[in-house]
């Protein structure tokens, strides 16, 4: 079997290992704690260390039933959420992108959306500090190693940050909108950067998608939400990072897609 039919596998379980790591970070962030220390995971009700079994991605949530085996508190959806979403996306991208270097470098902003994505979903406004490092770096990894011209790089980036700020100027009167602003507009341009000019409508319009669907569903609730516009636009962090993972997925597919048209393969007509 070639290295390449077994490596969506390996990246899977690479996928599974860093969910656990995804879930530490966003739980400490929003606690204030330090990612590394403790070095073991605890029950955040009891404070109980986790034994190894205990620690196992997707399969400890499974063997105890959702509940802490000390106190029998409930484990937050989020864990076995968080580690499906970091295995399944280090599959899609080792399909996409086989075992080479830009598979790293996307696994990197994925796991880094991942964490910004779930942090914004419980705590707004949405980090700014690691999005500030994360857009220069896409400006350099963009073109050295993900294989982008740099010309689609710079206008991909040019492109999220102007959309975003016409966004931030079109809400800025909106009261419920003073969380709204920077972390967007550094993630839009990341995302640009990364994906370039051709990648980032994916990004863009499945955000928007997202935003939809979520508009809708509490459309359809019979409880009254006073604050529905805050949600929504709340939700446009969290929604661009789930376009940039889904974007860094499908881009190159949809890359290819292109070349068999440019052919003019007459399937394609
Ligand atoms: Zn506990």
């Amino acid at each position: 079997m070639p290295y390449t039919a077994v490596f969506p596998g390996l990246a899977l379980v690479v996928g599974l290992i860093l969910g656990s790591f995804y879930n530490v970070c966003i739980h400490r962030t929003l606690t204030g704690e330090s990612v590394y220390n403790p070095p073991r995971s605890k029950c955040p009700h009891c404070g109980h260390f986790l034994s190894w079994w205990e620690n196992i991605p997707l399969l400890s949530y499974a063997l105890l039933l959702g509940r802490c085996r000390s106190c029998r508190e409930k484990i937050s959806w989020r864990y076995p959420l968080v580690e499906f979403l970091g295995a399944a996306s280090a599959f899609g991208l080792g399909l996409s992108y086989g075992p080479d270097p830009a598979w790293a470098v996307a696994m990197v902003f994925t796991g880094l959306a991942i964490v910004v994505g779930f942090i914004a979903l419980a705590r707004q406004p949405m980090p700014k500090r690691p999005l500030w490092i994360a857009l220069p770096g896409a400006l350099v990894l963009g073109p050295l190693v993900m294989g982008l011209p740099l010309t689609s790089s710079l206008a991909g980036a040019g492109l999220g940050v102007g959309i975003l700020g016409i966004v931030k100027l079109l809400v800025l009167r909106l009261n419920s909108a003073k969380n709204f602003g920077i972390g967007e507009i550094l993630l839009a341009g990341m995302s640009g950067a990364l994906c370039g000019i051709e990648g980032l409508p994916i990004g863009l319009v499945s955000a928007l998608l997202i935003q939809l669907c979520a508009a809708g569903f509490m459309f359809l609730q019979k409880k009254k939400e006073p604050n529905k516009l805050k949600i929504l636009l709340e939700l446009t962090g969290p929604a661009l990072c789930a376009g940039l993972v889904l974007a860094l997925i499908f881009g190159p597919m949809a890359a290819s897609v292109n070349v068999l048209t440019s052919m003019q393969i007459p399937i394609f007509h």
